[in-house]
């Protein structure tokens, strides 16, 4: 199959060749076709499956045709970092269409974001808590709004934001297409997604099933051993660009600098990040600058990074679902990738879960020469002991109760947060956080 099939709009078409996509994705065929209809659609789809574009290219098809300068397409996205490649991924396939996209969220200068609004824009990206403040600030005109797409709903729900997508679809058009994607379909999800998607059609791809060009090992290690044998293999592995988790933010921060003081060039995404220091890190790896991201998994959603060769657990993920995630993001596109995932004695139970759910089991590997009899140091040494700090929460929590904030680093935008103090600079380059508006603007790199 072939992207002409879709019979989308030439100014459109024009741009996938541009961005050098030759075969649509499973998720692509499935989707493009029934959202061109003007369906609803549930799709089942993780991120690395083309779901963005799955949306994205009918929706740019749709909007070439009609008032320009009108709010007609609206998508709410969990982070700022999926809200910023969402909008990316509205610029490169919307190059020359001169259709306007630009991405609401938190954390930064909310100006900027009035002034965008403002001018005059078609498509905006946003994450729930500052739409809802442009909304009651009567700064954001949904009327025309025409289709709704709520991504990684799941993520949207662990992170506590269903109230707010609730009192968002309370004050919008109810004759609109509406589009969901979710990594997963957790009840609750299937219970908004029955209330809000008439007449929908599913569509699903590799819902639970790793990416085929990913190849994963396990390292057995002792858990004081973990950032030597790290740094072993990356002497030994030829990385291109290396995704490291760890279960807590504080280990991302501690493991980040002791790469770099390792002579790696490393930077580490964590909740207590100014916006400004976390774009610097996303750009820096997304650009070559820093070889090597640590992130926990949350600080991590998001982040579409297609040439990452490497995906490393330095610790296991708490679910089968999260080790799926996790390695979803190398070996994407039909790149082939790596996944590494440092295991201890304590991990044997989660191990066994993720093997059952991927149906094979995992390759132990050891490194040749790595001296694995090295003495624990003494207990209260640095990485010695297993992560402490809370795991993340499955079930919604009361943010009155405070408990979602502390494993959620996307705080301005979270429900229950404080309202960001002073207000902070957006992403190096740009100015004030303005968002970023035109799509066949020559000031846009790509
Ligand atoms: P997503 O699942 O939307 O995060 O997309 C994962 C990655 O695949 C992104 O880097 C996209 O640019 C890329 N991609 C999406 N569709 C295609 C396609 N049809 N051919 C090649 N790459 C694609």
């Amino acid at each position: 199959m072939e992207f002409s099939s879709f019979n989308l709009h030439p100014v459109i078409a024009e741009s996938i060749s541009q961005a050098g996509y030759v075969t649509p994705t499973p998720i692509q065929q499935q989707a493009i076709p029934i959202v061109m209809e003007g369906r609803d659609v549930m799709g089942l789809a993780q991120t690395g499956t083309g779901k963005t574009a799955a949306f994205a290219l009918p929706i740019l098809h749709r909007l070439m045709n009609g008032q320009r300068g009108q709010l007609r397409a609206l998508v709410i996205a969990p982070t700022r970092e999926l809200a910023e490649q969402i909008h990316e991924s509205f610029v490169t396939l919307g190059k020359g269409s001169r259709l306007k996209s630009v991405t609401v969220y938190g954390g930064v200068n909310v100006n900027p974001q009035i002034q965008a609004l403002k001018n005059g824009v078609d498509i905006v990206v946003a994450c729930p808590g500052r739409l809802l403040d442009h909304m009651g600030q009567g700064t954001v005109d949904l009327s025309h709004l025409e289709v709704l797409v709520l991504d990684e709903a799941d993520q949207m729900f662990d992170m506590g934001f269903l109230p707010d997508i609730r009192k968002i679809l309370a004050k919008i058009p109810a004759k609109r297409q509406t589009l969901l994607f979710s990594a997963t379909m957790p009840p609750d999800i299937n219970k908004l997604a029955q209330e809000i998607l008439k007449d929908p059609a599913t569509v699903k791809v590799g819902n639970t099933a790793p990416p085929v060009t990913v190849s994963h090992a396990l390292y057995p290690v002792e858990q004081h051993l973990k950032t030597p044998l790290l740094l072993e293999l990356l002497k030994h592995t030829d990385t291109e660009s290396v995704l490291i988790f760890t279960r807590t933010k504080h280990r991302a921060k501690r493991l980040g600098e002791q790469l770099e003081k390792a002579g790696y060039k490393a930077a580490s995404l964590q909740g207590n990040l100014s916006q400004n220091r976390r774009q610097a890190a996303l750009d820096g790896f997304r650009d070559g600058t820093f070889q090597i991201l640590v992130a926990t998994d949350i600080a991590a959603r998001g982040i579409d990074v297609s040439l990452i060769s490497h995906v490393v657990n330095y610790d296991i993920p708490d679910t089968p679902e999260a080790y799926v995630h996790r390695i979803g993001r190398t070996g994407r596109a039909a790149k082939s990738g790596d996944a590494f995932t440092m295991v201890c004695q304590d991990d044997t139970i989660m191990v066994r879960t993720i093997e059952k759910k991927l149906g094979s089991p995992l390759e132990r590997r050891t490194v040749p020469g790595f001296d694995y009899s090295v003495a624990a140091p003494r207990k209260d040494e640095e990485f010695a002991r297993p992560p402490r700090e809370p795991r993340p929460q499955r079930k919604p929590t009361d943010p009155k109760k405070g408990n979602a904030l502390s494993i959620n680093p996307f705080k301005a935008d979270h429900p229950g947060a404080k309202p960001a103090g002073r207000p902070q600079q957006g992403r190096p380059g740009n100015a004030g956080g303005a968002p970023k508006a035109t799509f066949n603007s020559s000031r846009r790199g790509k």
